[in-house]
């Protein structure tokens, strides 16, 4: 996966030089790819992100976002996503980001990673949410126990609740296909979907009495191997 354009990337020192500095302790380049990448671990699994003082000053956790920051001197435009030509999941190299509206198909066939697309994209009061971003909150787990809401992966999550609740109970499905260049493509009508935000009632659901120490006992019996 040798890259005969790789060429080392430096954040410019005159723009944000904090964060150039933060951002420059914490990645590594690899000569291989070009790609810059995140040293630190990442919270999802999927993206870097960081919750250190500096997010607060930029006023976003995503590393890409602060990247972008610091390479431009500006702050991204909110109807933009950044997009990582690259496809590598660490890298925050400014030359490897694109910024792209959310409906916008993206595909590099000369990529080294697996590539990830996301066409169209739900309109949920003012946030604009590609359709990769839906599946992911579409499929989320249902939460053991209605009562406690969504489950705890919201607690990390960059948006309102409100909005995955509504993206949660959307009729319209995002769908994940694997084509076989080995690209992950998620779809969405290719229209913006407005959909409602207006909270419809709960699912009914009767209490169980069950304490948390019964939900672990019964998850942890429905892990445990089959007897031969
Ligand atoms: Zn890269």
């Amino acid at each position: 996966m040798n890259n005969p354009h790789a060429r080392p990337y430096s954040f410019p020192t005159n723009k944000h030089p904090e964060l150039a500095a933060y951002l420059s302790d914490r990645s590594k380049y690899d000569p291989d790819t070009g790609c810059l990448e995140w040293q630190l671990a990442m919270a999802d699994g999927r993206t870097p992100t960081t919750s250190a003082n500096i997010s607060k000053k930029y006023r976003t956790k995503q590393v890409v976002r602060l990247a972008w920051i610091a390479h431009t001197g500006k702050q991204p435009s909110k109807d933009k996503q950044l997009r990582r030509s690259c496809g590598n999941p660490r890298c925050i190299n400014p030359e490897h980001i694109v910024a792209a509206s959310p409906s916008d198909a993206w595909v590099y066939p000369d990529s080294p990673f697996p590539a990830i697309t996301s066409v169209g994209h739900f309109k949920v009061g003012k946030h604009l949410v590609p359709a990769k971003v839906v599946h992911s909150r579409q499929t989320w787990p249902p939460p053991i126990d209605p009562a406690k809401g969504i489950s705890d992966q919201h607690k990390h999550d960059l948006l309102p609740l409100w909005v995955v609740t509504a993206i949660r109970r959307a009729k319209v499905r995002a769908v994940e296909t694997k084509l076989a260049c080995g690209t992950l493509r998620y779809d969405l009508p290719p229209c913006v979907t407005e959909i409602e935000h207006t909270e419809p009632p709960a699912p009914e659901w009767k209490p169980t009495g069950w304490s948390d120490d019964d939900w672990a006992e019964a998850v942890e019996n429905a892990a445990l191997p089959i007897a031969a």
